[in-house]
């Protein structure tokens, strides 16, 4: 948009107004949200390279908005970071996955579920207590637990959080840096923290079947990794090649399109059974 234009000029701070309003009404209406069950979250599947078995499903947010229907999680969750909200979502994400986790476990289904962790959480000086009270509320054990970590998170105060996650780490339960290749974390921190694995980033995987690039930053990240003693997890397969090329780099896990998009909880049970026969 044109400074100068004085149509532009206008219709540029409509747009902000028509947003800020939005922002602001989704503000809120966060809190009752969850109270409502607008809130939801879906599962992906995550797998083992070498045997398809399933090892593990990733949470996502779903806000299902009776006016403004589907919220995509990167505009709410931001938001909700922004307003200090951020804690209570992630406390009714972590319950409604480990609740799944414990009906699963009922049915003698032992599978690892990964809840995301936004940065600001870190930061929080009760977020310990909270997991683990969650964890014992469902009887979910430790080792099932998995937090995905954005590298920005661990880099802001690294004193702090690497005691943050000391002690996750001390309830049994796995680290995974998120989005891994496009932040700014050193080999030295990675191998400081107590992190599991390493997921890489969508962007770099999405390009794999037709980038030569692409495919060579994958493999640095894999035998990088590996070297590190962590496992690798690839996010965003979405085609045969690219599984097969990750699969002949060594990847661990893969996660994406190609194995199933992410389900709700009906759904996943039934894609389970369909592999399991
Ligand atoms: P993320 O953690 O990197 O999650 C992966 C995103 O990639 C998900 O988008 C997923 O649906 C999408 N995806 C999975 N497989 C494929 C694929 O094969 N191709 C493509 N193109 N995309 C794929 P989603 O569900 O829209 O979530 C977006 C982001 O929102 C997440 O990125 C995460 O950063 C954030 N998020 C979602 N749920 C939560 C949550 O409960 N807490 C926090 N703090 N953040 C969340
Ligand atoms: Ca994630
Ligand atoms: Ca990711
Ligand atoms: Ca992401």
């Amino acid at each position: 948009l044109a400074a100068s234009d004085s149509d532009g000029v206008a219709s540029y701070h409509q747009v902000l107004d028509q947003q800020s309003l939005r922002r602001l009404q989704l503000g809120t209406e966060l809190e009752q949200a969850m109270a409502d069950g607008q809130i939801s979250v879906v599962f992906q599947p995550i797998i083992d390279a070498r045997t398809s078995d399933i090892v593990s499903v990733e949470t996502l947010v779903r806000w299902a908005h009776p006016r403004f229907g589907a919220i995509p999680p990167d505009e709410f969750i931001h938001l909700a970071e922004q307003i200090g909200r951020i804690g209570p979502l992630t406390d009714h994400v972590l319950d409604l996955a480990l609740a799944r986790c414990r009906r699963w476990l009922d049915q003698d289904i032992a599978l690892s579920v990964a809840v995301n962790l936004s940065a600001r959480c870190l930061a929080e000086p009760d977020l310990v207590e909270r997991v683990q009270r969650s964890l014992r509320r469902h009887g979910v054990p430790g080792e099932l637990l998995i937090l995905e970590l954005t590298e920005g998170s661990v880099v802001d105060d690294s004193v702090r959080s690497s005691t943050v996650l000391a002690e996750l780490h001390a309830l049994g339960l796995r680290l995974s840096m998120d989005d891994f290749g496009t932040g700014y974390s050193s080999l030295s921190q990675l191998r400081q923290l107590p992190i599991d694995e390493v997921k890489i980033d969508k962007s770099f995987v999405l390009g794999m079947s037709t980038s030569q690039g692409e495919s060579f930053i994958a493999r640095s990240i894999i035998e990088l990794a590996h070297n590190l003693g962590l496992r690798v997890v690839a996010e965003g397969v979405e085609d045969e090649l690219t599984r097969k090329l990750l699969t002949e780099m060594g990847c661990d896990k893969l996660q994406g399109f190609l194995v199933s998009r992410p389900l709700p909880d009906e759904r996943l049970e039934s894609w389970l059974l369909a592999r399991t026969g």
